[in-house]
């Protein structure tokens, strides 16, 4: 059942709430990219609806557990506190928001939406800032352990974690992050990488290097997660063909990416080969008046900066087009 984003009682004073299922611009997802694009389409007096999956807006901000030093403007001890700040200019703006939206379909060339609950929805414009999930390594024990030693996040859980022997997959910037975040907490950190080379930034990855506490194994991969009622070890194969090896943890964290939420458009839109959606400077998709922005479309560069940024993009094209009719 969706229901109505929770707004402070003076915005419920002065407005009615709309009832046709009609609007200018339906936005998909209520993170920093979603947000943006809905507070710029108010400025600009479009008539918008965003539809959240989750109970909260946000999206990927209430996994951010470090402190946000790059957003120009604005710092923040973690994603909650940025969020705090976003929302308060989201309740004095002046667009319908849902929560808990279940989408059935979505017919991107109609730009017509079908929600479990029954309403069908109709816009001029669609924007996709369904954002992004982690990707799973999907190895027996990483579901089964979540709670009992699997990591969230380096920075959230290390305490949890102190003098405990744990594991890192993955070769990017996170993974090398959450590694020298637990080191500093940690006895051993042990990160495992499929590839030749680490992916993450150079200052990142050379920080690692004098760590005596951490251990890379480069071309090894995870293949299973040990224990009876808690994380107990891993098993590593290093190189294709070699024997896996088992190593004594009691705490694993994986950071292998993100996959872009597209499961909904897949087929109706063009995307790169690893599903996310293409788009051109004006945020534009390969569909007439669908957008994407944000996390979703734009694997080069997922900062908030840039995902508040294209939402902006988005919003003064959807306008300029609407006036040009
Ligand atoms: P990345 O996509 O940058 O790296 C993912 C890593 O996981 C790669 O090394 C990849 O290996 C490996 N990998 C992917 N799939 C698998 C698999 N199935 N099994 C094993 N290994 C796998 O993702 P991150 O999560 O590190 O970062 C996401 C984005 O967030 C990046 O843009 C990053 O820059 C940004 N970020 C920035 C931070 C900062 O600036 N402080 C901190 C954290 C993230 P391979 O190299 O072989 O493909």
């Amino acid at each position: 059942m969706s229901q109505c984003y929770k707004r402070p009682a003076h915005w419920l004073q002065l407005r009615q709430f709309r009832k046709t299922n009609m609007h200018d611009v339906i936005i998909i997802g209520a993170g920093p990219a979603g947000l943006s694009t809905a507070f710029w389409c108010d400025e600009l007096r479009l008539d918008t609806l965003v539809l959240e999956q989750a109970e909260q807006v946000g999206g990927q901000l209430h996994r951010v557990y470090n402190p946000i030093e790059n957003y120009l403007g604005l710092k923040a001890r973690n994603g909650q506190e940025l969020l705090e700040h976003f929302t308060k200019d989201v309740d004095s703006a002046d667009f319908d928001l849902w929560t808990q939206v279940d989408i059935e379909s979505v017919d991107l060339k109609a730009r017509r939406i079908s929600l479990r609950s029954g309403e069908d929805l109709q816009s001029i414009a669609i924007v996709i800032a369904a954002g992004v999930r982690p990707r799973e390594l999907g190895v027996p024990g990483e579901k089964e352990f979540i709670g009992k030693g699997m990591i969230e996040s380096g920075a959230r859980d290390r305490q949890l974690f102190a003098g405990k022997d744990v594991c890192v997959v993955g070769g990017g910037d996170a993974a090398v992050e959450n590694a020298l975040l637990l080191a500093e907490v940690c006895p051993t950190v042990t990160l495992v990488h499929r590839g030749k080379k680490l992916r993450a930034r150079r200052e990142l990855a050379e920080r690692l290097q004098p760590n005596n506490c951490i251990t890379v194994f480069t071309e090894s991969v995870l293949t299973r997660i040990l224990g009876a009622e808690e994380v107990e070890g891993v098993e590593i194969q290093r190189k294709e063909g070699l024997k896996p090896f088992q190593l004594a943890v009691r705490g694993v964290l994986i950071r292998i990416g993100v996959e872009p939420n597209t499961q909904l458009f897949r087929d109706q839109i063009e995307t790169d080969e690893k599903g996310f959606i293409t788009v051109n400077s004006q945020q534009e998709t390969s569909v007439s008046m669908v957008f994407a922005v944000g996390d979703v479309s734009n694997p080069q560069a997922p900062t908030i900066s840039s995902a508040t940024g294209a939402g902006a993009t988005a919003a003064k094209v959807i306008a300029s087009r609407l006036n040009a009719r």
